[in-house]
């Protein structure tokens, strides 16, 4: 589960193209990360893949299901969004539960699933709480177990720790990857930050104006960049 193949994918605004054309593969369990400069489509993309925008031209596939059409919640994916995206008044049990609440799920099916997700993210003694009685790691600890509750066969995050402080978003990284390790399900990881992708990517895919410059493991970036762009993004010597 979670693998996921974009064809041709093509997305304008209007007059405006964003996205020409894309072609990528994301294996099962792969955590994948796009990076590239401000402006060059990260989030469309990732949008696209999520379904919160239709694509203009192309397809994408999920576990070899054609999902082109199909919307947000039939994709079987969760976005994690940056931790002040949590409802204030509501408890980190009731923020977390919200999308199991939206898809009516029994509260006995709902509160094990929220107790499973604290217990991988160390929120067991902190459900009672609002969001602004935890620190910053622990909301964005709160954004991700909204997301794992839904056991989503692949996790997409839109650039999660851009507004964290520096030691914090450090943690916040090493945390990530090791939930990558726990659940082994595919994520999708947007940043524009090149440390981030070369410290967190099994795969990293370099995005410029809408077009994938080069597709490779941080180490085969880093050695053999495509180009000088890559060269220079990625701070090879080359
Ligand atoms: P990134 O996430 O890499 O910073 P985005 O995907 O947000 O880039 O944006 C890529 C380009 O698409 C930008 O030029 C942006 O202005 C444009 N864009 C994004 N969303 C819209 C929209 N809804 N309508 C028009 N243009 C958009
Ligand atoms: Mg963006």
């Amino acid at each position: 589960m979670g693998s996921i193949t974009l064809k041709s994918v093509r997305k304008a605004f209007g007059e405006v193209e964003v996205i020409p054309g894309v072609d990528l593969e994301i294996n099962e369990g792969e955590f994948v990360v796009f990076v590239g400069p401000s402006g060059c489509g990260k989030s469309t993309l990732l949008r696209l893949i999520a379904g919160l925008e239709d694509v203009t031209d192309g397809q994408i596939m999920i576990d070899g299901k054609n999902v082109t059409d199909a919307s947000p919640a039939k994709r079987g994916l969760a976005m994690v969004f940056q931790s002040y995206a949590l409802y204030p008044h509501m408890s980190v049990r009731k923020n977390i539960a919200f999308p199991l609440k939206m898809a009516k799920m029994p509260e006995a099916e709902r509160e094990k699933r929220v107790q499973h997700a604290a217990g991988i993210l160390n929120l067991t003694d902190y459900l009672d709480r609002r969001p602004g009685q935890l620190s910053g790691g622990q909301r964005q600890r709160v954004a991700i177990g909204r997301a794992i509750v839904r056991e989503p066969s692949a996790f997409l995050f839109d650039e999660p720790l851009s507004n964290l402080d520096a030691a914090l978003r450090v943690n916040m990284r090493v945390e990530i990857s090791e939930l990558h390790k726990k659940l082994a399900t595919t994520m999708i990881y947007v940043t524009h930050d090149q440390v981030e992708a070369m410290t967190m990517a099994d795969k990293i895919v370099v995005l410029r104006a809408g077009r994938i410059e080069q597709v490779g493991s941080p180490l085969e970036l880093y050695r053999s960049p495509a180009n000088r762009f890559v060269g220079g993004f990625i701070g090879s010597p080359n």
